[in-house]
C-alpha cells in the first residue's frame, strides 16, 4: 500500500491485531513516517478501541492552554466548552489554564471525572515572549502537580476550538501535529529557522515535516525533555540577541528533527478553515480561529 513503509509493518500489524490502527484504509495519504511512526488520518484508527485501551489503563490526560491578556476573553470559554464536547470524552481529564488573571477564567460546566486547574503566570510584555515563555512554564508544571496527576499531556494554543472527536487515539510517547498550511509543501520551502547562529537552525535537507506548535503532546517524561530542550535553546538564543523565525515553534521543529515523534497527527487534528476544502481532510477536529492580531497583540 502506498503510504506505508516496510520497516514499520510489524509495529503497525501489532496495533492492527489489537484493532487500533489500519494504515491501509487511506491509500490517498502518507500514513507512516520513514521512522515507523503512524500518521493518523480519519479512518486509519478505531476510536472505540483507543477509548477502551485508555480506560483499561486508567489514564489521566492533561490539557494545557495559555490565556494571557486579551486572549482570555476572546478564546478561552469557547476552547473549554468545545473541549467538553469533543476532547477525550469519557476519559479522566485535567485542564491546566495558565493566565495572569485567574479570577477572569470563565466557569465552564465540566462532566464527571474532569477538573480544571488555574495557574498564575506573569504577563510578558511582548506576545512573542508570552508564546515562548510557555516552554519554561510547562516544564515547571510538568515537574510539579501536573506531572504527578497526568500520564499524558496535550499542550495547545487557545485560539482554536474543537469541532470533532479528539480522543485517546492521539496518545503516544510523543505526539506532533502536521501544520495545516505546510503539510504538502516541498521540504526546502518549509519555514524552519535557517540562521545557523540560532540553536533552532535546520540546514537545507534537514527536517521531516513542518510541525505546528498549536498542538503537541506526549508522556510526562517525554514532555519534560521536550520543554527542557526548547526552553534552554530559547534562552541561549535570547542571550545572544537572537529570536528564531517562528519563536517556540522553530525550536519545537528542531526538537522533533532530533527526537522523532512517536505519533504524528494529520492536519485535520488542527485545521485552518481559511484553507478551504481539501479532499483528504474529511473530519476537522480542531479549527483555528481567524487571526485578529491587530485586536489582540500589543
Ligand atoms: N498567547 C496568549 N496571549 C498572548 C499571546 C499568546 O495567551 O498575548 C498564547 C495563546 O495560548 C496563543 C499562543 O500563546 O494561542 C500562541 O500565540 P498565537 O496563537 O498568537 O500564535 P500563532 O498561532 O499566531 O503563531
Ligand atoms: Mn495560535
Amino acid at each position: 500500500p502506498m503510504g506505508v513503509c516496510p520497516s514499520a509493518r510489524m509495529a503497525l500489524l501489532r496495533d492492527n491485531f489489537t484493532g487500533l490502527l489500519n494504515p491501509w484504509a487511506r491509500p490517498d495519504v502518507l500514513t507512516c513516517t520513514s521512522w515507523g511512526a503512524p500518521i493518523i488520518w480519519d479512518s486509519t484508527f478505531n476510536p472505540a478501541v483507543a477509548q477502551q485501551k485508555a480506560l483499561q489503563q486508567n489514564f489521566t490526560i492533561g490539557l494545557t492552554v495559555f490565556a494571557v491578556g486579551r486572549y482570555l476573553e476572546k478564546y478561552l470559554a469557547r476552547f473549554l466548552e468545545t473541549a467538553e464536547q469533543h476532547f477525550m470524552v469519557g476519559q479522566r481529564v485535567v485542564y491546566y489554564v495558565f493566565t495572569e488573571r485567574p479570577a477572569a477564567v470563565p466557569r465552564v460546566a465540566l462532566a464527571p471525572g474532569r477538573r480544571l486547574r488555574v495557574e498564575r503566570v506573569a504577563r510578558e510584555p511582548r506576545w512573542q515572549d508570552v508564546s515562548m515563555q510557555r516552554m519554561r512554564t510547562l516544564h515547571e508544571a510538568l515537574g510539579g502537580r501536573l506531572g504527578r496527576e497526568a500520564h499524558f499531556v496535550l499542550c495547545m494554543d487557545v485560539d482554536q476550538h474543537f469541532r470533532g472527536a479528539f480522543g485517546p487515539e492521539v496518545l503516544a510517547e510523543s505526539v506532533a501535529q502536521l501544520h495545516a498550511w505546510h503539510y504538502h509543501w516541498p521540504r526546502w520551502l518549509l519555514p524552519y529557522e535557517r540562521d545557523v547562529r540560532s540553536t533552532a537552525a535546520l540546514a537545507l535537507g534537514e527536517g521531516d515535516f513542518y510541525y505546528h506548535a498549536a498542538v503537541f503532546g506526549g508522556s510526562v517524561a517525554a514532555l519534560r525533555g521536550l520543554t527542557a530542550h526548547c526552553a534552554r535553546n530559547l534562552r541561549r538564543d535570547r542571550e545572544r540577541g537572537l529570536e528564531a523565525r517562528w519563536h517556540d515553534e522553530s525550536h519545537l521543529n528542531k526538537f522533533f528533527w532530533l527526537h522523532k515523534p512517536a505519533k504524528v497527527l494529520s492536519p485535520e487534528f488542527c485545521w485552518s478553515p481559511e484553507i478551504g476544502r481539501r479532499a483528504e481532510i474529511r473530519q476537522p477536529r480542531l479549527l483555528w480561529a481567524p487571526k485578529e492580531y491587530a485586536l489582540l497583540r500589543d
